[in-house]
């Protein structure tokens, strides 16, 4: 802000200014009309911005930005075409409830109606994707919305919040000293949201059933880990000796490698449990919906979960509404009182274990053999062992794919909290680039390594540029096996019509060299397909933490089509 008693402040500037004053640190984003000088005017105040090539990946890097911070990733977009390609970050964020602003320019309020230049409704388009959307219509409305979005993104369940500023407000001026008054004004009226009265007779009731099951099991998901509630989880598990099943991105919370750990005896453990205490994950369709078969229909769940409305829906024996870190505090305090523990000698704890052991050693067996051409075994246990290898600060793993990932996450081994970064609640393929720079950005002292399919990898492929301009420490690798799912899986009498002589639509160029797609921006590129030629090109890449890709060619049959998703295609 200029000094001079008479001098004007536009709304770019001051949109930035209230962002960096609300404690913005980093934005992601595709620049243009009419939002260019904001985010310039932003970098000058202090706040990085991540400049993409698509705002759909911008707006999966805000979403795991968010995740991983636990502040409100902020995505930037020009109007109409650009808010209809960020809503791809927005919902992903809202639905993994992970906290996530998104900022649109949009078009001249005057003109709104006549065809103006990316002229949408973009409050009403958003609506769906957003807990709450708001147009500065204004430039002494901007203070107060950035103010608002920031706030409820992160406040109770956390999810994505909109903000809509038409040109002629960011060209809007008033006087410094107004733009003050009014900063000013926004910073006190901060909203600050309080969650869920924890009663403490439901804590009581909580521990009672955990201490009098014989089968009991502690399932926790993304929810804790975005709590940072890994302490009060170790606590916990150690102390009453109870079995632990982390979902896919809960992983790390406690490492793959401990001994309560009941994820490679999963079947068995959700199968058998008679009380699951689950945190911050909910029984959607990746907990088979707390249901039998997979689940005994006698299971008491214990939900913990800060959103009230999650816990209505599931209707659990019992609900603890507040966030997991405080609630787990709470349960602990009460354990501490009068202590339980299982022992490994339990007949449940060591039934879990047998299990686990026995199902380790079989994937074991498959995972040895050097198959050459690769399978995704193979070049998955190099990839393991170059991981764990790293040591600590744990890489963060990005992985998706259907094959990919579903092998990936059943070899590779987490050690770390939010060191996984997957496809999440939605399924959501193409969010690698995007959650890799992400990462990079959020978390500077770790290696970023992206584990993904070819076709996952396709969606934002020349994010590799954005690697290579900002120089982050990711390294890519593509299992290539030349198509969604890899192959041509049709039967013969599937190859008819005036058109079979195109690639099938599984198919992409077989052999594709996505490692000179890197080498073309300057990033270090290898192609592999041996063993030996894997582990040389992970033990340089991970050493040098620049980017990189490695394109591990697969055999094209190797995997099965829909992954382990079969029965939904
Ligand atoms: P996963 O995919 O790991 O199973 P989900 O995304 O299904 O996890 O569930 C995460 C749950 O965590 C959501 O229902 C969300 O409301 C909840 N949650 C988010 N933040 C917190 C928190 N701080 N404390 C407790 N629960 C939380």
């Amino acid at each position: 802000l200029q000094n001079s008693q008479n001098a004007q402040i536009d709304g770019n500037t001051l949109a930035a200014k209230s962002l960096s004053l609300f404690g913005a640190t980093h934005m992601f984003g595709v620049v243009g009309i009419p939002v260019t000088s904001l985010a310039n005017r932003a970098v000058q105040l202090g706040v990085r911005f991540i400049a993409f090539h698509n705002e759909q990946s911008a707006g999966y890097a805000a979403s795991a930005y968010g995740y991983l911070t636990g502040k409100s990733g902020i995505l930037l977009t020009v109007s109409g075409p650009g808010c209809v390609h960020g809503l791809a970050g927005l919902s992903n964020g809202m639905i993994n409830t992970w906290p996530i602003v998104m900022i649109s320019g949009s078009c001249d309020q005057k003109d709104f109606g006549r065809g103006d230049f990316q002229e949408l409704d973009q409050v009403e388009a958003v609506k769906p994707f957003s807990k709450f959307a708001v147009k500065a219509k204004d430039i002494t409305e901007v203070p107060k919305c950035v103010a608002q979005v920031l706030e409820r993104a992160v406040s109770g369940r956390p999810g994505g919040c909109y903000l809509d500023l038409p040109t002629d407000v960011l060209h809007q001026t008033i006087s410094v000293s107004e733009a003050e008054k009014l900063l000013k004004e926004a910073e006190s009226a901060k909203e600050t949201v309080t969650q869920g009265g924890i009663v403490n007779s439901d804590i009581d009731k909580a521990v009672s059933l955990l201490k009098e099951a014989k089968k009991p099991l502690i399932v926790f998901g993304k929810g804790a880990a975005y709590a940072r509630a890994e302490g009060e989880l170790k606590k916990l598990v150690e102390s009453t000796g109870i079995p632990f099943l982390p979902t896919p991105m809960g992983k790390g919370l406690l490492p793959d490698t401990h001994p309560l750990a009941a994820t490679a005896a999963r079947s068995l453990a959700i199968g058998q449990c008679d009380v699951a205490l689950v945190v911050g994950a909910r029984l959607n369709w990746l907990l088979h919906f707390g249901e039998p078969p997979k689940w005994s229909k006698d299971v008491k769940f214990v939900l913990v979960d800060v959103c009230k409305e999650e816990i209505e829906l599931r209707k659990p024996h019992l609900g603890l509404v507040g966030d997991a870190k405080k609630v787990l505090e709470m349960i602990n305090k009460e354990i501490k009182d009068e202590p339980f523990c299982l022992g490994k000698n339990h007949p449940w704890v060591e039934a879990i274990w047998k299990k686990t052991k026995d199902n380790v050693l079989k994937m074991e067996v498959q995972l040895v053999k050097d198959v050459v051409p690769f399978n995704f075994m193979t070049p998955m246990r190099i990839i393991r062992d170059a991981i764990l290898g790293v040591g600590s600060p744990a890489p963060i793993l990005v992985s998706e794919g259907a094959n990919t990932m579903d092998v990936g996450r059943a070899v590779l081994v987490q050690t770390e909290p939010r060191c996984r970064l997957d496809a999440g609640t939605w399924g959501t393929m193409g969010v690698g680039l995007g959650y890799c720079i992400a990462a990079a950005i959020a978390c500077p002292e770790r290696l970023v390594v992206a584990v993904e399919g070819d076709s996952g990898f396709g969606f934002s492929a020349v994010e590799v540029e954005t690697l290579v301009r900002y120089q982050l420490p990711v390294v890519v690798i593509v299992f290539n096996n030349g198509g969604v799912y890899g192959g041509d899986r049709r039967n013969p009498e599937e190859i008819a019509g005036p058109f079979k002589d195109d690639p099938a639509p599984t198919s992409f160029v077989p052999g594709a060299a996505y490692h000179k797609l890197m080498e073309a921006f300057g990033g270090k590129g290898y192609l592999v397909g041996t063993p030996d030629e894997l582990k040389s090109a992970l033990s340089e890449s991970f050493a040098a933490r620049k980017p990189a890709l490695i394109n591990v060619i697969i055999e094209p049959y190797a995997g099965a089509e829909s992954g382990r998703m079969q029965h939904k295609n």
